[in-house]
């Protein structure tokens, strides 16, 4: 197995945006275990996603929810399994906005593998999947679209997507909004900035959140650069309110989660080392491309942290409570009375604190891994 996945791995070259590694054939079931279940090792034998099997980013998101419910943290008498099982599902939606896992691994791979190799072809017209790990969507993943960024841009990137999640999260923006509307719920900046990613060019203007967080699609490879069209109609017109809700604060999540990964971002205090530590962290130097870097090396990264299995640091940022502070001001905010009301204390939280930059002129880097 070990063969077949560093084959894999360097089959895929490219710039592409991939973060901690998720694992889509687990399924949380409650016990605060990630367990595999016979049906999907099966799928997960099949070949592909060998290449993504650590389920780091869920069991982040796990421990988060722990501490939120251990603290006792405003909101906490609202996570159940339930929640946790589908803001998971939010937490995967990055690396997979169209849906393709659990039940297509090999398109997965076929798609990921063919947007690698035509990254430079890829516009904003190109499907989310393909945006987001090789194009413009890479803040989704806290990185720089391109080498020539600023990391005061990916942050206003990365602040408009905090944005537009927390306020999806939290029933602020209502889930059947259209696109082209987002400007009545956002601030201008955030407006302008979602816009120039998902309506521009009258692209998407009739998308709503419920539809972005439901997408499920199927593209099969039939030859060797040959791809049937995009089928999307699989998409559940009318999910949950609660499900499309989830989703988006896992979708936040992710970004804060990918922030920690010492291939995406680079923050201090600095060290020796291929391997990302997500206690006792600080201000961001970088935002790092993807163009710049290794992709072997950058997935040294994207393992288990260095760091995992020891004590949250007293002083600065640790990942788990980065997300527990979300997590709580979402669910405090669903309480109909408050609507909306903690956006700003997070967004000052997130901006002056989670994502804080020394250098907005700092051009995006390759970090240890070029
Ligand atoms: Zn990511």
């Amino acid at each position: 197995m070990r063969i077949i996945i560093l084959t894999l791995i360097s089959l895929l070259g490219g710039s592409q945006a991939y973060a901690f590694d998720i694992n889509p054939f687990k399924k949380y079931d409650g016990s605060h275990e990630l367990v595999l279940n016979d049906e999907n090792t099966q799928k997960a034998a099949g070949v592909v996603a060998s290449i993504i099997i650590h389920p780091v980013h869920e069991e982040l998101t796990v421990r988060s929810f722990n501490l939120v419910k251990e603290r006792r943290m405003p909101g906490f008498e609202r996570i159940n399994d339930e929640l946790i099982e589908t803001v998971i599902r939010g937490v995967r939606w990055n690396d997979d906005p169209l849906n393709l896992l659990p039940d297509h691994p090999i398109a997965w791979f076929d798609n990921f593998k063919n947007a690698s190799e035509n990254s430079d072809r890829i516009t904003s017209h190109y499907d989310l999947f393909y945006r987001s790990h090789h194009h413009d969507l890479q803040f989704l993943h806290a990185m720089a679209s391109s080498d020539q960024e600023k990391a005061g841009d990916t942050l206003k990137a990365v602040m408009m997507w905090s944005e537009f999640s927390y306020k999806v999260a939290s029933g602020f923006i209502p889930i059947h909004t259209h696109l082209d509307k987002m400007h009545q719920f956002l601030s201008p900046e955030a407006a302008r900035s979602f816009k120039k990613h998902f309506t521009h060019d009258g692209l998407r203007k009739k998308w709503t959140p419920a539809y972005l967080f439901s997408l499920k699609c199927i593209r099969e490879k039939v030859g060797s650069n040959l791809f049937t069209p995009l089928d999307c109609s699989e998409t559940d017109w009318r999910p949950m309110k609660k499900n499309v809700q989830n989703i988006a604060l896992g979708s936040l999540l992710h970004v804060i989660q990918d922030s920690f990964s010492d291939s995406h971002v680079s923050r201090n205090p600095e060290y020796e080392g291929e391997y990302s530590l997500i206690h006792g962290r600080s201000k961001i130097n970088n935002f790092n491309a993807y163009t710049k870097q290794s992709f072997n090396l950058h997935r040294g990264a994207d393992g288990y942290p260095r760091d995992f299995e020891a004590a949250m640091s007293e002083q600065d940022l640790n990942l788990e409570e980065a997300c527990a502070q979300v997590i709580s001001n979402v669910l405090l905010d669903r309480n109909k009375s408050k609507k909306g009301t903690h956006w700003r204390k997070t967004a000052n939280y997130l901006e002056n604190g989670v994502f804080r930059i020394i250098n907005p002129n700092a051009l995006a880097g390759a970090g240890k891994y070029e």
